[in-house]
């Protein structure tokens, strides 16, 4: 009842934020070892081992309890949690990161790109720049790890390969996971043109929607629920989309040029 209020109060404070980041989503089995222990849209994997886990995302600060729960479901303990991985080193995937680790004492491992701003909670994140007004930074980590692409993350028999896809943050990435992509889908959340703490931001963008059309995966999950239907492909039982996958990359290229044109139009740019 208190935790309610307390809720209600914060929830007046900030900014209106999406219900669903906060809001439970049942815990499931995506492939074998690698499970689903998010909220309603923001998504975090859990893959699991004799030898402890590996845990992708970790939602917003106040995620933990909901996390907990879901690996308890699939009869799993977040204490097991040995490496910690993120697809981008935004709040709503991160800021969990320093509970996480000190309930587990989990490594963490970042790629080059986006080190530098778990260890600074986001403060030097061109996001932080774009919306001066909220804030969007979260408790600091450090880094035990330095990722690069096509780098392999092994524990217990499993192994994660890392596939680096620039331009959401510098140094978004995404998985590769028992044959599952776990892609972070290329929306576009900062300035394109001009953008003095991100100046090759197009190059990044331009990349990695070169190296993600050449991708076919039959299975594929993201970094939000809303981005690959979580909802009613858990309702279905499956997960199997491919043509939803170029769908979305499709999608999500052309949203990314009409932004680079209007953008480019507006400050005169040819
Ligand atoms: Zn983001």
């Amino acid at each position: 009842m208190r935790l309610a209020l307390l809720s209600l109060l914060v929830a007046a404070l900030l900014p209106a934020q999406n219900p669903d980041w906060s809001a439970p989503f049942p815990a499931h089995t995506i492939a074998g070892n690698l499970h689903y222990i998010g909220t309603k849209d923001l998504a975090c994997y859990l893959i699991t081992t004799p030898q402890g886990h590996i845990l992708i995302n970790t939602g917003l600060a106040d995620s933990v309890p909901l996390m907990r729960a879901s690996a308890k479901k699939l009869g799993f303990d977040l204490k097991d949690v040995k490496i910690l991985l993120t697809m981008q080193a935004h709040y709503d995937h991160v800021a969990a990161f320093a509970e996480i680790r000190k309930l587990s004492g989990a490594k963490v491992y970042a790629t080059d790109g986006d080190a530098p701003y778990l260890e600074d909670g986001g403060k030097s994140d061109p996001l932080v720049l774009a919306f001066a007004d909220q804030d969007f930074s979260f408790k600091p980590v450090k880094v035990d790890r330095r990722l690069k692409d096509g780098d392999t993350v092994a524990l217990g028999g499993a192994e994660v390969k890392v596939i680096s896809m620039p331009g959401h943050t510098r140094g978004a990435a995404g998985y590769s996971v028992n044959g599952v992509l776990v892609v972070n889908v290329p929306s576009v959340v900062v300035p394109l043109i001009g953008n003095k703490r991100y100046p090759n931001i197009v190059e990044d963008y331009e990349a990695t929607f070169t190296k993600l059309k050449q991708l076919q995966p039959k299975i594929w999950v993201a970094g939000h629920g809303s981005q690959y239907d979580l909802a009613a492909k858990h309702a279905k039982g499956s997960f199997e989309d491919p043509a939803g996958y170029t769908t979305t990359i499709a999608n999500a290229e052309k949203a990314f040029r009409e932004k680079l044109a209007r953008e480019k139009a507006s400050k005169g740019v040819r």
